[in-house]
């Protein structure tokens, strides 16, 4: 059975480090706001490029944090409008929702199936405070065109970096940045599954805001920046030390991991031969991708995903239902996003991990163009 995503060996590969580093922070019996959590903060912020790194309890909390802030300081208020890809995992747009914010569904591009930047600037109000791009599947979604409809309408970036820690943005002068680093504010998360996933939920806020970092390090902790004095209605969203001590090791790893993760994405596309299949469009620099998940694309979604199951393999969908069609959102339901529909209707995620041999990505291909 080729799984989709072995955690239990990817993990395998770190079992002794990852064992001393838990073994450590049971020893010295510290659990919360310690030193392993600053270690890990430094350490992704050197990673990113970001001045600050908050760590906090996962990655919707990330992004509903950094919202909170700009409505903390004035900046945003409720029913504010935010633009955000209607293709999207549904949690970006719960971080907008919980903070009483209104999302404002924009189409994706059907080569990228990230938001349509040519799209944005005719949906922007007197009411819209920011734009929030997610790097859907690893891939980045930003250029100069995006960052100049954001500073003419006076509009935060805040960037869902949940699938793309590691990915880079290539300016035209031949500098590079990393995806968390590269908008006002990014919410990067480490649920097990993702490229940099800790071993069970945490997230981060990264960002060069002093205002900002300083606002989410405080609603994170109860709304304090000094223990029993509260400045805000704060929540409790903290990443425990054990969580940063196991992304400390595994974020030695991580460029290496996103490597193989290419070199797979690579031998699929390049193998990968059957007129039924529409293979996912890639960027123009390779490292703009960190391939968190390979999806293609048929009409004939669903009997792929059996035929490939009849053969041990294991296929998910991301997603199977948009947002605007879920029930938490009955007042979506009647809108058309036909670009989104679609994909939501075709595609489907092929087995991506670190730890996949040759053999079963070939095995992948080798089944799919028999399809
Ligand atoms: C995973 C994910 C999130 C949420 O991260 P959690 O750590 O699971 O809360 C947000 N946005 C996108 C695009 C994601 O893939």
């Amino acid at each position: 059975m080729i799984k989709f995503l072995d955690l239990q060996k990817t993990n395998a590969r770190y079992s002794a480090e990852l064992k001393q580093a838990a073994a450590e922070v049971i020893d010295r019996g510290w659990f919360l706001l310690g030193e392993r959590v600053k270690t890990f903060e430094q350490q992704f912020c050197d990673y990113t490029g970001a001045k600050y790194t908050v760590a906090c309890a996962n990655g919707l909390d990330a992004l509903r944090l950094i919202l909170r802030a700009y409505i903390e300081s004035g900046f945003m208020q409720a029913n504010d409008e935010i633009i955000v890809p209607a293709n999207t995992y549904i949690a970006t747009i719960l971080a907008i929702t919980d903070n009483h914010l209104k999302p404002v569904l924009v189409e994706p591009d059907i080569q990228t199936y990230n938001l349509d930047i040519s799209q944005v600037e005719q949906v922007v109000t007197s009411k819209t405070k920011a734009i929030m791009p997610v790097h859907l599947y690893g891939r980045i979604c930003w250029s100069a065109e995006f960052e100049a409809i954001a500073r003419k309408y006076g509009l935060k970036i805040v960037e869902d970096n949940a699938q793309a820690i590691g990915a880079y943005h290539f300016y035209d002068d031949g500098t590079r940045k990393r995806t968390g680093n590269l908008g006002d504010a990014a919410g990067n998360s480490f649920y097990p599954g993702k490229n940099l996933g800790a071993l069970g939920d945490s997230g981060a806020v990264t960002t060069g805001d002093d205002s900002l970092a300083e606002a989410v390090r405080a609603i994170a902790n109860y709304g304090s920046h000094q223990k029993y004095v509260n400045k805000y209605q704060g929540l409790n969203s903290r990443m425990d030390e054990i969580q940063a001590a196991f992304l400390s090791v595994k974020l030695k790893y991580l460029d290496d991991e996103n490597e193989i993760r290419r070199k797979i994405a690579a031998f699929y596309l390049e193998n990968i031969k059957n007129e039924k299949i529409i293979l996912p469009q890639q960027p123009e620099h390779a490292e703009s991708h960190v391939q968190h998940l390979f999806a293609v694309r048929t009409k004939e979604r669903d009997k792929l995903q059996t035929y490939l199951a009849q053969n041990d393999i294991q296929t998910l969908i991301h997603y199977p239902i948009p947002p605007h069609k879920q029930e938490c959102y009955a007042e979506w339901n009647r809108l058309s996003f036909p670009i989104t529909e679609q994909i939501h209707n075709e595609v489907l995620s092929l087995p991506m991990s670190p730890a996949m041999t040759e053999a079963e990505v070939e095995k992948v291909v080798r089944i799919i163009n028999t399809f």
